[in-house]
């Protein structure tokens, strides 16, 4: 028998592959790319991650009906609610975020995002609506209980809003479902959020021309938010209504660009690029620096258009390259 030289071993880190995917999820287009040793394994993995978020997104919209929060927001004031253990743990976690941020984030403005018709065609409401909205937002109108899985709304007009954290969840829980399966390379992008396991450069968008890469950086084992105004605001009688609001004053935060929140869980991103862009670059940027002081380490980066220029701010230290200015 003839014996043929052995093939020159590779190294291992070179034997990998790759599994693509993208389809709609959450309301929005799910980029997923899984590396694994083979292709079969990143094909399952994958496949783990999109039923991981179809799961949550299950769970927690309120755009369907029937999940846990969808039977919350319809349930009589008072009335127990089993929403299980998961969603109840969540929410009071969302909460305790909220208070993080004095309420620049709030998971209970959805009668604000009705007043404002920001789940239709938009709509401005007059001052009396809009003073009823800000009563009705607020964590006092909900009862959690995460021991035994259960919550109540305590009055009809309150409601909860999964919009400016849900996919970040979503996010967190396709990661850990494809760090159990063994992959350590994935990129992640729920409608422009993204989730990195290892390392990898990624751009963030101009907020007034979202097909356009205004920044990039590198992130490894991290999440990164962007909130901005651009697309999903509403134009009623020629005046521009934003969909991300200040539960204070109860309107639109003022559009100034965009706020990039960047952590190593997508729900505290995802939250964060929401209170940023509702407080605003100086406000944003000293709750960022405040959290960090506090044990909650994330990092900021606001776009702020200047005429026709892009101007950058950010937490100290973070690394990033602006993609040219002027448009
Ligand atoms: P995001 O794009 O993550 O910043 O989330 C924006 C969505 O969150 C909006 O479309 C609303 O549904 C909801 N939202 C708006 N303002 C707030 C706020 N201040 N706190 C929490 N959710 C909000
Ligand atoms: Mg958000």
């Amino acid at each position: 028998m003839m014996m043929l030289p052995a093939a020159p071993s590779r190294p291992a880190a070179a034997e990998t592959a790759a599994a693509e995917r993208r389809l709609v999820a959450m309301g929005t287009t799910l980029d997923l790319r899984v590396e694994a040793s083979d292709r079969p394994a990143a094909l399952r993995a994958s496949e783990e991650a999109v039923a991981e978020i179809a799961r949550i997104e299950n769970l927690l919209s309120t755009w369907k009906p029937g999940g846990a929060l969808d039977r919350l927001n319809r349930s009589c004031p008072g009335e127990r609610v089993a929403v299980g253990r998961e969603a109840a743990n969540l929410l009071a976690d969302v909460e305790a975020w909220s208070a993080r941020t004095d309420g620049a984030f709030d998971p209970t403005v959805l009668p604000l995002v009705r007043a404002w018709g920001l789940r239709g065609e938009g709509r401005i409401p007059s001052d009396l609506e809009r003073r009823r909205a800000i009563a009705a937002v607020g964590a006092r109108h909900f009862r959690i209980d995460p021991e035994t899985g259960a919550a109540a709304r305590l009055s009809l007009a309150a409601g909860i809003d999964e919009g400016a954290w849900g996919k970040g969840y979503a996010l967190d829980a396709a990661a850990a479902r494809l760090r159990k399966a063994g992959v350590s390379e994935a990129l992640l992008d729920l409608g422009g959020q993204l989730f990195v396991l290892g390392h990898r450069d990624v751009s963030i968008a101009d907020p007034s021309n979202r097909g356009r890469a205004a920044a990039s950086l590198s992130l490894t084992d991290a999440s990164l938010s962007t909130s901005g105004n651009s697309e999903r605001g509403r134009t009623v009688k020629g005046q521009r209504v934003g969909h991300l609001l200040n539960p204070r004053s109860g309107r639109p935060a003022p559009d100034f660009g965009s706020a990039t929140a960047i952590a190593s869980s997508g729900l505290v991103a995802d939250i964060l690029s929401t209170a940023f862009f509702v407080l605003g670059p100086e406000k944003g940027l000293a709750l960022s620096e405040r959290l960090r002081r506090a044990g909650f380490p994330n990092k900021a980066l606001f776009l702020v258009r200047r005429g026709d220029h892009l101007e950058a701010t950010s937490s100290p230290g973070l690394q990033f390259q602006l993609e040219g200015f002027s448009r």
